[in-house]
């Protein structure tokens, strides 16, 4: 086997996790060992493994059929899982395309925009589409998902092969790319984004981004008001806004969608990972009439989006979406999360005065703990230390499971925690830390 984003010949000289069964919150590994599963399976997992209505409702499909083709064919299951998508979207979402998971999700949205350019502005203007997207973005490892990605680490080794595409600076506050502080900053990122729109002069087809939080590049939460003004600048020069929200989605920042916050309702939206509960991979991307529209057309004009996948619109997988939204629609999981993103941020203070602990970003049930070599000089430890990954494996032993990005330690525990596993985490992380860098 050779595993993702993996160094094969350290993972191969260390004893593997096995996870043999999972139970609620907890990963069950072949010596019998009960493990907190804190990054909520990458971060897709909601309530847990072996939800009984998500087995239920994907049991019951299994009776019928499990998967046929959304080329040609329907099923009563897609049609009600899209009609249900576009109930809780953003309004002015009316059109669900279905894939397998968020670089799918993505790469349909890029795809789309483009063709919606060409479709309505004519083959010079489409030739000299460009995307535009934010220095540390993450949308995904396929080529056109990592055209428009940003995180140096993970997608400057494709870059002669990847779409040139623009870019421009990243909300990262504790690192901010243009130098500002909190006190001399009104969001200048922002103005750059519509900087850089004016200067490509009506060539951006669009803009992609992370409502909320940059998740990939180590839970860069963005500040309030860099997504309206992103919107307003993209209505004013004529670009698609898309977002991704497969990170963000399905409550995991205590709102359905982490665009609500803002009020922003994009051309595109991206959804994958919580959809399905962690079940199984189905993703989606809604667009508007208008975009829809410029779909239309005769047969012989060639307007339809000539895309696709074969497991498009699986079965299970939409039995296991229907009832993941079914758990979600009464709210009161959405609204528990704000109310246990308190408790997480609360259980999570002490550790901010630790002399490693450079900043503690937190939206919802995500939350990333950026350690440092010094404080004072924000100076990272040498990549080689691995001291994010070692600190995560030593929470093994206190019954925890996590995965880092780089120094960055993620917390992503599942939507449905308890207050008390939320402060068991916190805590077992802090002891974590104190035994690798001292007190
Ligand atoms: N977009 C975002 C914001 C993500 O966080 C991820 C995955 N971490 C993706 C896209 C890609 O999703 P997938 O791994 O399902 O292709």
């Amino acid at each position: 086997m050779w595993h993702p984003f993996t160094q094969m010949r350290e993972y191969l000289a260390t004893e593997p996790l096995v996870v043999a069964d999972a139970e609620g919150h907890y990963l069950i590994d072949d010596r019998g060992r009960r493990l907190f599963d804190g990054t909520s399976a990458l971060w897709c997992n909601l309530f847990g493994h072996r939800v009984p209505e998500i087995d239920a409702a994907v049991a019951d499909q299994l009776g019928r059929f499990a998967h046929t083709t959304l080329l040609g064919t329907t099923h009563p299951g897609v049609a009600e899982l899209a009609r249900r998508l576009v109930e809780i979207a953003p309004s002015g979402l009316n059109h669900v395309f279905f894939s397998d998971n968020g670089a799918t999700a993505v790469e349909s949205a890029l795809k789309i925009a483009f063709q919606y350019r060409l479709l309505t502005q004519g083959k010079e203007a489409a030739q000299q589409a460009v995307y535009l997207s934010l220095e540390n973005a993450y949308h995904g490892d396929t080529l056109g998902a990592a055209a428009v990605g940003g995180v140096e680490l993970f997608h400057d080794v494709f870059k002669p092969i990847l779409l040139p595409s623009l870019k421009t600076p990243s909300p990262y506050c504790y690192r901010c790319p243009i130098n500002k502080t909190p006190g001399d900053c009104s969001i200048d990122c922002a103005d750059e984004l519509e900087q850089a729109l004016a200067r490509a002069n009506g060539r951006v087809c669009a803009v992609i981004l992370e409502p909320g939080v940059q998740a990939a590049a180590g839970i860069l939460t963005l500040p309030v008001g860099f997504l309206s003004r992103t919107a307003d600048a993209c209505r004013r020069h004529g670009a698609l806004l898309i977002l991704d929200e497969v990170a963000t989605g399905f409550g995991r920042t205590g709102a359905m969608f982490a665009c609500e916050r803002e009020g922003v309702a994009p051309d595109l939206l991206c959804v994958a990972k919580g959809l399905t509960g962690g079940y199984l991979p189905v993703a989606a991307t809604l667009a508007t009439d208008r975009v829809y529209a410029a779909f239309l057309g005769r047969y012989d004009e060639y307007r339809h989006f000539f895309h696709g996948h074969t497991y498009t619109g699986n079965a299970l997988g939409c039995a296991a979406a229907l009832a993941t939204l079914g758990l979600l629609s009464d709210g009161h999981i959405i609204r528990g999360v704000a109310q246990k993103a308190r408790v997480l941020s609360e259980a999570l203070t002490p550790l901010a005065s630790h002399t490693h602990v450079g900043d503690i970003r937190q939206a919802g049930l995500m939350a990333g703990i950026e350690l440092v070599a010094d404080r004072a000089s924000k100076a990272s430890f040498a990549p080689g230390d691995r001291t994010g990954y070692h600190i995560c494996l030593s929470l093994r032993e206190r019954g925890i499971f996590l995965r880092p990005l780089g120094d960055v330690i993620v917390l992503m525990p599942p939507l449905s925690s308890t207050d008390a596993e939320l402060r068991h985490l916190a805590a077992s992380v802090h002891a974590a830390i104190v035994e690798r860098l001292g007190a």
